[in-house]
């Protein structure tokens, strides 16, 4: 009987097992946040032109909302945000009353709001070691734990060129210590697009730093040991899109203060009403407001997967692409996201090459960046946990 059970388990793990790629293999994963997709066409980044060749070329599809910390926690779980807990850059705790935010270190640090299985997670418990450069989410104590390597993100910064060789180090330690998986976080272009808009010369240029950079890294790595056996995944964690203090929506004309307790000035704009009562009012006020569209938490269309979380807010506003709906327009900035994940602004870039992928491929349709979790899994040879994704979507870059 025993055997027997045995036998079934193995056959249970058997069909993932089998198509698991080698174990001996490295992974690493560089977040280039806000990469808009066509950053990497339009400008002059011959690095990124060399993986297309030399690699794979794709389009990835952030999740709602095209925000950092819920897309880079996607990334991490394979759970759309509102499966995760991480719903927005800043939200309403409804049962704690505090406010999350990824400016405050109080909150963002909190494990609790972190739900699912991050991949530092899911391999350490399968017994592989990973190891992450600034990840969001991964210099918090998630479920107790952390990556078998991590850095904290305020005390323990570092500049891009240390951030490149922290990989560099990571991947020369010995086989018994070394992390099969490294993830790494760099500000740009994200820093330029908001200051200076996606188009500008200046967010030209950080992009093409940052290609030049991650040459050098590439070039550095195939000079190690291991270089063949390095798969290296450049991504982001979404797009970009001009914006203007004059395409702007004023809440204050638009809804009488005292309807709402609190409103997280973001997009999604996220409105937590005063009273139950004033919620009905708050949504038929916006509704018919030109540039935005307003919903019910549990009434959002499917294809935005959002709205069901215990602290969304009780109204959602999302202002159409390039709008921004809030209490004072941001005279600063020139660049935005946050809006309709399935625009083309938010899109984000995606290359890869290494021994697991396919030379010269170009996915002729764009993927959800949940797939990234499966992929991950797959190339560290784990068995995934319950996640939103699918490896099937993702398969075909595969060798
Ligand atoms: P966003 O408002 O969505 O553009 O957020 C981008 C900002 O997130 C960047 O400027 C970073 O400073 C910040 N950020 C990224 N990763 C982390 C992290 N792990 N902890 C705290 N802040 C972060
Ligand atoms: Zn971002
Ligand atoms: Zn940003």
């Amino acid at each position: 009987m025993r055997r027997l059970i045995y036998i079934l388990l193995l056959m249970a793990v058997m069909p993932w097992q089998a198509w698991a790629a080698s174990r001996d293999h490295y992974t690493v994963i560089i977040s280039l946040d806000g990469l808009r997709w066509d950053y990497l066409d339009t400008y002059d980044v011959p690095f990124m032109q060399q993986l297309a060749r030399e690699g794979v070329k794709a389009v990835m599809q952030p999740s709602f909302p095209s925000k950092t910390f819920p897309n880079h926690y996607t990334l991490a779980t394979g759970l759309v945000p509102d499966h995760h807990g991480i719903i927005s850059n800043t939200f309403w705790d409804r049962e704690r009353g505090v406010e999350f935010s990824l400016g405050n270190k109080e909150t963002r640090s909190k494990g609790y709001y972190y739900g699912g299985d991050p991949i530092w997670l899911t391999a350490k418990h399968q017994g592989v070691k990973t190891a992450t450069v600034f990840w969001v989410g991964s210099d918090v104590t998630i479920n107790g734990e952390h990556p078998t390597y991590w850095r904290d993100y305020q005390t323990q910064q570092l500049d891009f060129q240390g951030r490149v060789e922290e990989i560099l180090r990571l991947l020369s330690m010995p086989e018994k210590d070394r992390p099969h998986l490294v993830m790494a976080y760099f500000e740009e272009p994200d820093r330029s697009g908001h200051n200076y808009g996606p188009l500008h010369r200046l967010t030209r240029r950080a992009m093409e730093d940052v290609d030049r950079l991650l040459s050098l890294l590439w070039a550095r790595i195939q000079m190690l040991p291991i270089g063949s056996e390095v798969n290296l995944i450049i991504t982001g964690d979404h797009g970009m899109t001009s914006v203007d203090p004059k395409r702007f929506v004023d809440i204050d004309n638009v809804l009488p203060a005292h309807w709402y307790a609190r409103f997280c000035n973001d997009y999604p704009t996220l409105i937590y009403a005063s009273a139950p009562q004033f919620i009905d009012s708050i949504c038929n006020a916006l509704q018919g407001v030109d540039h935005i569209r307003a919903w019910k938490r549990g009434e959002l269309p499917a294809y935005l997967n959002y709205g069901t979380n215990k602290n969304m807010g009780d109204v959602v506003v999302l202002p159409d692409v390039g709008w921004l709906f809030a209490d004072k327009p941001s005279e600063k900035q020139r660049g935005s996201h946050g809006f309709d994940h399935m625009a083309a602004d938010m899109q984000v870039g995606f290359r890869a090459i290494g021994p697991d992928f396919k030379v010269g491929y170009e996915k002729p349709d764009r993927f959800r960046n949940v797939c990234i979790y499966p992929l991950l899994c797959y190339l560290l040879g784990v068995t995934p946990s319950p996640n939103d994704g699918s490896l099937d979507e993702v398969r075909d870059m595969l060798r």
